[in-house]
């Protein structure tokens, strides 16, 4: 049976990275793909036109990360860089802008050049490629690893079941390990990695939802409201009256709650909180006025303007009714009819519009998994395995989990690049020293 120098376990960003840079690197590579295809999460990412990376010095990169993902990033993101990435596609032939706020997209904003062209830099290097390989183990053994592979799973099963049937053994040197998270099940990520890493001795910091958005106990008349925008403002959350997270942008009302930007944003910190659904959610339409301001405002609309006509400069027409009734206005109130408590009302609610407690952050929905492999136990310069020698890890496997704005396609580059890098050049010694001859 043939060893191989590496197997890679998980054909998405990082994956594909790491594979391409161990056999860069001299190291006879296997690539195994629980799907049908490769990067089948990059070719959704943007919503299919893929936030490739953010631009900007790194050491502002870092900073959007919490500060323990930024100090164990910094090694990787130094070895390949935003450019790096970008030059990489960009010398075969992408197009890509940035965009004002920093994010950097294909021109033509198709997520599927960008993993055709990862698929072209793999047939370069002649990685070796099993798609609809699920893979159900990793054991060490003597000089290395026994990957056990299971049988396709049909994709309309969510990808959840065990691989069932006859079971394949291949063995390797050494293995990176780069199966995702475990949102969006039916692109293959479901979790598996963090059971093998568990029964080799890693810790796993609890997995939790992220960049998801954020099921409400909504009324009746809220769920109408769905596909509705507020733009530009502050969504907050709070937990026992206290602020614990706010976010400025866009919020998208849904039938479920409220998603768009603004919930990406704060639903790691809610979903965090172990009693989550007694955090409630509210909205600042006008977050650049303080209480005063406002008032001022209202006072000065025209006496004859309806109050509702003011609403609607900046918010729509029903979100205006339903702040008005919920400040026991009338929705034909013109201005200069509007006294000083129920105006007073109003500012509360412009200023903090009450959208209810939250009833759950999906963590299927969440473009990334927080939580995952402890950082402490992972050498943030090789990506290799503090507990087990031989083994590595990189992407969202590990506990990182960035803003939106292509940080975290970033850590899936950078770390799967450092990942394979090292599998390589450790098998080339571990060759050199005759251990596990294939
Ligand atoms: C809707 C959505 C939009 C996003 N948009 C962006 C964006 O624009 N920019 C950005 O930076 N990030 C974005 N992200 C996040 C980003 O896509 C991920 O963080 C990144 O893809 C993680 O890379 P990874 O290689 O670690 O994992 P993945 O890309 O998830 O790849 C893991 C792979 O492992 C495979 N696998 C799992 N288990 C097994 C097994 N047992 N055997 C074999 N293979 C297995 C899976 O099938 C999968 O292909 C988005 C995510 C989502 C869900």
């Amino acid at each position: 049976m043939v060893t191989w120098d590496v197997v890679v376990v998980g054909g998405g960003a990082a994956g594909i990275i790491a594979a391409w840079n161990a056999q860069r690197n001299g190291a006879r590579t296997l690539l195994l793909e629980k799907t049908g295809r490769l990067g089948t999460k990059i070719l959704i990412s943007g919503g299919g036109k893929c936030n490739i990376c953010h631009d900007g010095p790194l050491e502002d990169v870092l900073k959007a990360f919490r500060k323990n993902e930024a100090l164990f990033l910094r090694p990787s993101f130094y070895r390949f860089t935003n450019k790096e990435v970008v030059a990489l596609l960009t010398d075969r032939g992408l197009e890509v802008y940035t965009r004002p706020d920093g994010r950097i997209f294909p021109v033509h904003q198709t997520a599927k050049d960008v993993v055709a062209i990862l698929e072209s830099l793999l047939k370069d290097e002649s990685v070796t490629i099993r798609t609809e390989a699920p893979v159900v183990g990793i054991d060490p053994i003597d000089g290395g690893f026994r990957v056990s592979v299971g049988e396709p799973i049909p994709p309309n099963s969510g990808y959840r079941h065990a691989a069932q049937g006859n079971v394949e053994t291949v063995t390797a040197r050494t293995v990176i390990v780069s199966t995702g998270g475990a949102s969006y099940p039916n692109c293959g990520t479901t979790g598996d990695g963090w059971d093998w890493m568990r029964q080799l001795g890693h810790s796993i910091v609890p997995t939790l939802p992220a960049l998801a958005p954020i099921y409400l106990h909504f009324t009746e008349f809220q769920t109408q409201l769905s596909g509705i925008s507020v733009r530009d403002g502050v969504l907050k959350a709070r937990y026992q009256g206290k602020e614990i997270a706010r976010w400025r942008g866009d919020t998208l009302l849904t039938h479920q709650g409220v998603s768009g930007p603004c919930a990406l944003g704060i639903s790691r910190v809610i979903a965090e909180q172990t009693e989550s659904t007694e955090v409630t959610i509210e909205c600042d339409f006008l977050p650049d006025l303080s209480f005063e301001q406002l008032s001022e405002e209202i006072l000065a609309i025209p006496a004859n303007r309806t109050v509702l006509s003011y609403l609607t400069g900046f918010m729509a027409e029903r979100v205006g009714m339903q702040l008005l009734q919920d400040s026991q206005i009338d929705e034909h109130i013109i201005s200069r009819r509007l006294e000083r408590k129920p105006r007073n009302r109003l500012v509360e609610a412009i200023k903090g519009w009450k959208l209810g407690p939250v009833r759950v952050v999906p963590l299927e929905k969440g473009e990334v998994t927080a939580g995952g492999v402890s950082l402490v136990e992972v050498n943030s310069k090789t990506m290799a395995s503090q507990v087990l020698p031989g083994l590595f890890l990189c992407g969202e496997i590990l506990d990182i989990a960035g803003p939106v704005g292509g940080y975290n396609l970033q850590a899936a580059f950078s770390t799967g690049f450092v990942a394979g890098e090292s599998a390589g050049l450790l098998s080339a010694k571990l060759v050199d020293h005759g251990v596990a001859t294939g």
